[in-house]
C-alpha cells in the first residue's frame, strides 16, 4: 500500500516554520503581506509560484495539491472548487475554436454538457463515441481533434476503457488524453503511468469522503497544469476556498482505511445481488462475474463503494416503492461518503427506469443486503 504513513509524515506543515502541529493548518486568509514593496514586487512576477492571493495559491489548498500529485504519480496538481471546475478547466485548456473533441459516451453528464453544448459557443465540435471500442474511436478522429476525453469505469454502467490502447493512439495522432479517475480513486487506479496525459477527480466523493464538501483536481505534468493556472484556474477563479481543502486534506488521511472496506462491503453486496432473483444484472468491473473483470484487473488494484444493478421488473411504480422501501439506503445524488446512498434511473430524463444505482457505504454490509432483499421481494 503506497498510501499510508509517509505521505501523512513527510508534508511538515512547515509553512509557518514555527512548530509541527499534528493537524494541518488552515490559511483561512484571502491574501498574504509582504515586510517590503521589493517582496511584492517579486511576488507579483509570477503568480504560481507565490503566496500573493487566495485565487492564485494558499498553502492549505497547495497541502492537498501536493498529496493528490504523489498520489497520481504526477508532477503537479491543482484544486478546485468543484469536479466539473477541473473537468471544465482541463477540457478548455487544450482546446481552441474549430477544434475537435472525441468523448466517450460513459462520461459525467456535465462533461458531456461542456464538450458538448458549451464549448459548441465558441465553435468547438465534439463526437461522442464507445470508447470500449478502440476502432470507434480511431473512426471518430479528425485532422482538428484534439481532445480524446474519458472516464474509466464510466458512468452509471461503470463500463471499462483500456486506457494504455486509448493513450498510445491519442499519442500517435497527438492528441491530448484525460481521465475522470473518480471512481478508482488515486489508491487503485493511476491513468498517467498508462501515457494518459491528465487526471481529474472530483473530490466530493472519497477524498472528502463525507458528503461534507465539493471539491475537485487536476493532475498531470508541469507544463499541462501550469496552462491550466494560466489560462483557466487564475482567469476563471474556480477555486477553492482553503477550509474546503482543509476538510479534504482530512478525508485523505484515512481514505486507505476507508476505501478497502467499501471494496469489500461493495464485492458481498454484489455476490448477494448475482443471486438476487429479483435482479437481471449486476455492474460493478471488479467483481468476477463482470464482462469488465479482465480489463479492470489489469487497470486497477481495487474498486469502490459505487455499483449499478438492474432488476427484471420494468414496473416503474412498482420500483418506486422498492426504493422508497430501502432504510439504510437514503435517496439522493453523489456518493463517496459515510452513508449508503440509492439513486434510481428513473427520476433521470433517458434513464432505463430498471437500473438502481447503489453507492455501499460503511455501514455493515450484512445489514445493507438484508436491506436490499426486504426492499426488492416486493418487485
Ligand atoms: C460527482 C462527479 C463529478 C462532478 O464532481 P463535482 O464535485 O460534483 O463537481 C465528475 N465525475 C464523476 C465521475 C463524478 O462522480
Amino acid at each position: 500500500m503506497k498510501y499510508s504513513g509517509d505521505i501523512l509524515t513527510d508534508d511538515t506543515y512547515s509553512f509557518s516554520g514555527i512548530e509541527r502541529p499534528v493537524a494541518a493548518p488552515l490559511y483561512q486568509t484571502s491574501l498574504f503581506t509582504f515586510p517590503d514593496v521589493d517582496s511584492l514586487s517579486e511576488a507579483v512576477k509570477d503568480e504560481s509560484l507565490s503566496h500573493l492571493y487566495t485565487r492564485g495559491n494558499n498553502p492549505t489548498v497547495e497541502l492537498v495539491e501536493q498529496r493528490i500529485a504523489k498520489l497520481e504519480g504526477g508532477d503537479q496538481a491543482k484544486l478546485f472548487s468543484s469536479g466539473v471546475a477541473a473537468i471544465a478547466s482541463s477540457i478548455m485548456s487544450c482546446v481552441e475554436q474549430g477544434d475537435h473533441i472525441v468523448c466517450t459516451k460513459d462520461a459525467y453528464s456535465w462533461a458531456k454538457y461542456i464538450c458538448g453544448t458549451y464549448l459548441a459557443r465558441f465553435g468547438v465540435t465534439v463526437t461522442f463515441v464507445d470508447a470500449t471500442d478502440i476502432l470507434t474511436v480511431e473512426r471518430a478522429i479528425q485532422k482538428n481533434t484534439k481532445v480524446l476525453y474519458l472516464e474509466s469505469p464510466g458512468t452509471l454502467l461503470l463500463r471499462v476503457h483500456d486506457l494504455r490502447a486509448l493513450a498510445s493512439l491519442a499519442k500517435i495522432h497527438g492528441i491530448k488524453t484525460i481521465v475522470d479517475n473518480t471512481w478508482a480513486t488515486p489508491l487503485y487506479q493511476n491513468p498517467l503511468s498508462f501515457g494518459i496525459d491528465l487526471v481529474v477527480h472530483s473530490a466530493s466523493k472519497y477524498l472528502g469522503g463525507h458528503s461534507d464538501v465539493i471539491g475537485g483536481a487536476v493532475i498531470g505534468s508541469d507544463q499541462l497544469v501550469e496552462k491550466i493556472f494560466r489560462t483557466e484556474f487564475l482567469p476563471i477563479g474556480h477555486v477553492p476556498d482553503p477550509f474546503q481543502a482543509w476538510l479534504i486534506q482530512r478525508g485523505m488521511r484515512t481514505m486507505h482505511v476507508r476505501l478497502p472496506y467499501h471494496y469489500a462491503s461493495a464485492l458481498a453486496v454484489c455476490d448477494h445481488l448475482y443471486n438476487n432473483e429479483k435482479v437481471e444484472e449486476v455492474y460493478y468491473p471488479m467483481h468476477p462475474k463482470s464482462e469488465w473483470y479482465r480489463l479492470a484487473t489489469s487497470q486497477m488494484s481495487g474498486g469502490c463503494g459505487l455499483l449499478s444493478l438492474k432488476v427484471k421488473s420494468t414496473d416503474v411504480s412498482r420500483i418506486k416503492q422498492a426504493v422508497d422501501r430501502l432504510t439504510f439506503f437514503r435517496i439522493g445524488v453523489s456518493w463517496g461518503g459515510y452513508e449508503s446512498l440509492v439513486f434510481p434511473s428513473l427520476v433521470a430524463k433517458d434513464g432505463d427506469p430498471s437500473v438502481i444505482r447503489l453507492h455501499i457505504g460503511l455501514e455493515e454490509p450484512e445489514s445493507l443486503i438484508k436491506d436490499l432483499d426486504q426492499a426488492f421481494s416486493i418487485l
